[in-house]
């Protein structure tokens, strides 16, 4: 089987195929010719999810899949969430991302947070939807140097240390998109 990734970030093809069964092949959005950015303009994280997997099947003809992730903090009333990427502003900054969200949690004692990634599926004609979810915290201070995003200040519940610090198999392990993931492909397993 061949499936579209709709991605451009490497990090995520890797963790991705990581955990996908070797008899499916992925494709990137390069791989499909794809090059222009891929609209995610809806307000919620299932919505964007699925707004992207319908683009690729409308306009490229592929199966495909596509993912959503965003950040949500208890003390923000879920903010970033489905506005992670560019909680600091269009430029997309990751470091200013978690410098703004460290600011904003400065005054508060509540730092609970969960990453939500949702996972559409477009198979068949059929849309589907997985959900994974990581719950933890946010760290006062940056640590760690694996990963990207904001994974230098989320700290995993029941982990000593935030995402950075641990290894891909780990993270892939109890994170929010291995979660979606792994349910995305049990459902391949069973069809
Ligand atoms: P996307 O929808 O998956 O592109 O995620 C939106 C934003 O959430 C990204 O720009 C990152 O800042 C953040 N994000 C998504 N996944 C992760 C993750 O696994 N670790 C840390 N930050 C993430």
């Amino acid at each position: 089987m061949q499936l579209v990734f709709a991605t451009n970030n490497l990090n995520k093809l890797k963790e991705v195929q990581a955990l996908i069964p070797s008899n499916i092949k992925l494709l990137s959005l390069k791989d499909i010719g794809c090059f222009e950015d891929v609209p995610e303009t809806r307000n919620t994280i299932e919505g964007n999810a699925t707004q992207k997997a319908e683009y690729i099947k409308e306009q490229y003809g592929f199966d495909c899949f596509a993912d959503d992730t965003g950040l949500e903090v208890g003390a923000l009333n879920g903010a970033p969430g489905v506005y992670s990427a560019r909680y600091a502003g269009e430029q997309r900054s990751t470091q200013d991302n978690m410098n703004k969200l460290l600011e904003e949690l400065t005054s508060k004692t509540n730092r609970n947070a969960q990453f939500k990634t949702v996972v559409a599926l477009h198979l068949n004609n059929n849309l589907r939807t997985f959900t994974g979810i990581c719950k933890g915290e946010i760290t006062k201070t940056k640590h760690g140097d694996k990963g990207f995003g904001y994974d230098p200040i989320f700290k995993p519940n029941t982990f000593n240390e935030t995402f950075a610090e641990m290894d891909l198999s780990l993270k892939n392990s109890i994170g929010h998109r291995g979660k979606a993931i792994t349910k995305l492909v049990e459902f391949l397993k069973s069809i």
